[in-house]
């Protein structure tokens, strides 16, 4: 793979950030990359671990002259972030994201972008439960999608060149518009990990109750949530604050079909709970024929095996 841009500046370098650097150098896609990260802690990190050839003590420092500037930071400090880089920011240069709303990043971000600068928004559909620059790793973004979400009036040759970052870096892209984009992640990561959020909320209610039987005997699908309920507390607290329509939408369609459910159960109509399973099933087998997940049980989870 050869060089995409010359210089890439990361902003925030947390798990995002930090597989961007370490998929940037597999693949030799920048000449120089640097960064920086809100407190003295997380840079100190950096510089000890290798994150980034050059960690710098402002946004400022590490976007002025880069190729391309990737705010990699929770989506409700964009906006500042954009304001603090925007005076030194090259023409010619791209201004991007990985924040995983669309709609109210283009509205932070967009004023602050001047002319002759490019901005080109993103999304990586990548990610673990766990957050922080030790976090990274260059094999997240593999066969994972990095949705593109243009602005108007952008040339197609900026596109073309980060859809070549991402590509190189693993990842599979689609260009898609802003308010479709927060649609579809309300229903496929975001009203999901709210629920999950609840469910674990909910059994540490009844854990009061039940002492420790519910951490005890959460091998089932309750373990799975607790996974998805681990994640980082700032970054979905934006999310839910900047995708509040779509995630309100989404979240009544699903309290529609839980009262269906508990109607069923309720009536006891055994028909309509085996035909809902079953469809969800497919939609399970769907997935794994899009290469997007494992076949193997328990999401191929090592057994353990007691001596
Ligand atoms: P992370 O691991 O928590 O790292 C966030 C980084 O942003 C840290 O370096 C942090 O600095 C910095 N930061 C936090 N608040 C800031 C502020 N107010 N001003 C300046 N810098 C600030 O986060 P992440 O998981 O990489 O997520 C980054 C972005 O990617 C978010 O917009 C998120 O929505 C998006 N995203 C996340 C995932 C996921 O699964 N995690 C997937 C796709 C997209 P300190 O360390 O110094 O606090």
């Amino acid at each position: 793979m050869s060089q995409v841009y010359d210089r890439v500046a990361l902003i925030g370098l947390g798990l995002i950030a930090s597989s961007m650097y370490w998929a940037i150098r597999r693949a030799g896609l920048a000449g120089e990359v640097t960064g920086y990260a809100r407190s003295e802690a997380t840079r100190e990190t950096a510089r000890r671990i290798g994150l980034c050839d050059r960690v710098c003590d402002s946004a400022a420092e590490a976007a002025e002259g880069a190729d391309l500037v990737v705010l990699c930071v929770p989506v409700g400090a964009m906006g500042a972030v954009a304001k603090e880089i925007a005076p030194v920011l090259k023409p010619g240069a791209t201004v991007s994201d990985v924040g995983s709303v669309k709609r109210h990043v283009i509205e932070a971000v967009a004023p602050h972008v001047p002319e002759g600068v490019h901005f080109v928004p993103a999304h990586p559909l990548a990610g673990t439960e766990h957050s922080g620059p030790e976090s990274g790793f260059a094999q997240l973004f593999d066969n994972r999608w990095c949705l593109l979400v243009p602005v108007e009036g952008t040339p197609p040759e900026p596109v073309a060149q980060l859809r070549a970052l991402w590509e190189g870096m693993g990842a599979n892209v689609d260009a898609m518009d802003a308010d479709h984009h927060d649609l579809v992640l309300a229903v496929t990561s975001h009203a999901p990990h709210l629920i999950a959020y609840t469910m674990v909320g909910v059994a540490d209610d009844l854990r009061r109750v039940t002492d420790s039987e519910v951490i005890k005997y959460s091998a089932a699908g309750f373990r799975d949530f607790t996974r998805i309920a681990a994640s980082d507390p700032t970054m979905w607290r934006d999310v839910f604050l900047t995708n509040k329509d779509a995630t309100l939408e989404i979240l009544g369609r699903f309290t529609e079909e839980l009262f269906a459910l508990q109607r069923a159960i309720r009536t006891g109509d055994g028909e309509h709970l085996f035909d809902y399973f079953t469809h969800t099933r497919a939609i399970r087998r769907g997935i794994i024929e899009a290469g997007q997940d494992t076949d193997a049980p328990d999401f191929g989870r090592a057994k353990v095996v007691k001596a």
